[in-house]
């Protein structure tokens, strides 16, 4: 099942990328895999998946440290939200952080992989609907929070992250994010999830984040 769902979304990540007239490797499938068991993971394996995607930094812990021996061109990307008591866990494990969301955990991450000697790679997770109990930077205040990263904490942010609200159409947050990517000069943009990631690709997405449509329900 998993095996056949990568064929469908491969495929369908490809049609996205021709009607957008998008190049060939101009599009990350990141596979999430939070609640999913290792038995899966390996299934995404032998599929050739190397990307992967987990929400909870406690949860990748039980998970990735094995696999990511066994498998070293392993990516993984955290992309649920950050306590700043998990920051020195989160630097020793991930390859990338697409929710980098406040000055607080920008400058302890910023802290953490200068003293692990680890380049990770990160993003801003921008708050698109501007939604109370949603994470993420507010797009009028973007711009200074990336600035700021970069110079004042020495955290080198490559793109942004979004997550739109489920009952909205996500055409106009796919659209801001892009908007907003281009004016700071960034060029990764990670939006689009199993439900609307061919919208995503048509609008600029470079990375989309996709869980259920590979691996079932949660
Ligand atoms: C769970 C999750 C996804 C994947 O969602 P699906 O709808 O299962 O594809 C993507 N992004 C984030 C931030 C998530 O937490």
């Amino acid at each position: 099942m998993i095996r056949a769902a990568f064929k469908t979304v491969l495929s369908e990540i490809e049609t996205a990328k021709k009607a957008a007239r998008r190049s060939g490797d101009s599009v990350t499938l990141v596979a999430v895999t939070k609640t999913f068991g290792v038995d899966a993971v390996r299934v995404a394996l032998e599929c050739g998946q190397r990307v992967f995607g987990e929400n909870r930094v406690q949860e990748a812990k039980s998970k990735w440290p094995e696999l990511k021996k066994e498998f070293p061109d392993i990516e993984l990307h955290l992309i649920g939200p950050l306590q700043s008591n998990k920051v020195k866990e989160a630097i020793a494990l991930f390859d990338v952080i697409e929710s980098v969301d406040r000055d607080k955990i920008a400058r302890l991450l910023a802290q953490e992989s200068e003293k692990q000697a680890k380049q990770l790679k990160f993003f801003a997770q921008v708050n698109t609907a501007q939604e109370a109990q949603k994470a993420g930077i507010s797009p009028k205040e973007a711009r200074t929070f990336v600035r700021r990263c970069t110079h004042d904490y020495g955290l080198k942010i490559e793109g942004l992250m979004c997550i739109p609200p489920v009952e909205e159409p996500r055409a106009p947050h796919f659209a801001l994010l892009h908007k907003i990517a281009d004016d700071l000069g960034l060029t990764s943009l990670s939006m689009g999830m199993s439900a609307d990631f061919s919208e995503a690709i048509k609008l600029g997405a470079t990375h989309v984040r996709i869980g259920s449509r590979l691996f079932g329900r949660r």
